[in-house]
């Protein structure tokens, strides 16, 4: 699911996609990046993998020319290896990346401790392994089980 934009840094980004473009040199181009215009081009007829890793790499161009590494930044060998080891990194080990099934947030740890009852368990009244506020024990509960 490619979104509408993506913030880099304190950059927004609009993501557009469209027709093929040829790079500067004659290229194909199924990505680009436009740093003064604020916008990320992604080929639109691309399958759905392709073009988050279209997008991906464009992220990470963006990333280099947000920390100020144009070395970086303009080195298409580096930027690729990075995209494709990390979408693979991400792709054989989703639960790291996924989000909660229950919250929906990419981590549900706040949830958990926002909750007066163990989310898990069958027991209704307050749990004694309720953290204290800022703390995030309710996961050392014997009861708690990550929800799946
Ligand atoms: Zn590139």
């Amino acid at each position: 699911m490619i979104p509408n934009t993506v913030k880099i840094g304190w950059r927004n980004y609009i993501i557009e996609q469209g027709e093929h473009r040829a790079g500067d040199g004659g290229g194909d181009l199924c990505g680009e990046i436009n740093y003064e215009a604020g916008k990320v081009y992604i080929w639109d007829k691309q399958d759905d993998e392709s073009k988050l890793i279209t997008l991906l790499h464009e992220i990470f161009h963006g990333i280099m020319y947000f920390i100020g590494r144009g070395d970086l930044r303009t080195d298409e060998n580096f930027i690729t290896a990075l995209t494709e080891n990390f979408y693979q990194v991400m792709k054989d080990n989703p639960s790291i990346f996924e989000n909660c099934k229950n919250c929906g947030k990419s981590t549900c740890y706040e949830q958990i401790i926002a909750l007066p009852d163990c989310n898990s368990c069958a027991i209704k009244e307050t749990c004694r392994y309720t953290p204290e506020p800022g703390q995030a024990t309710r996961i050392n509960c014997p009861l708690w089980v990550e929800m799946s």
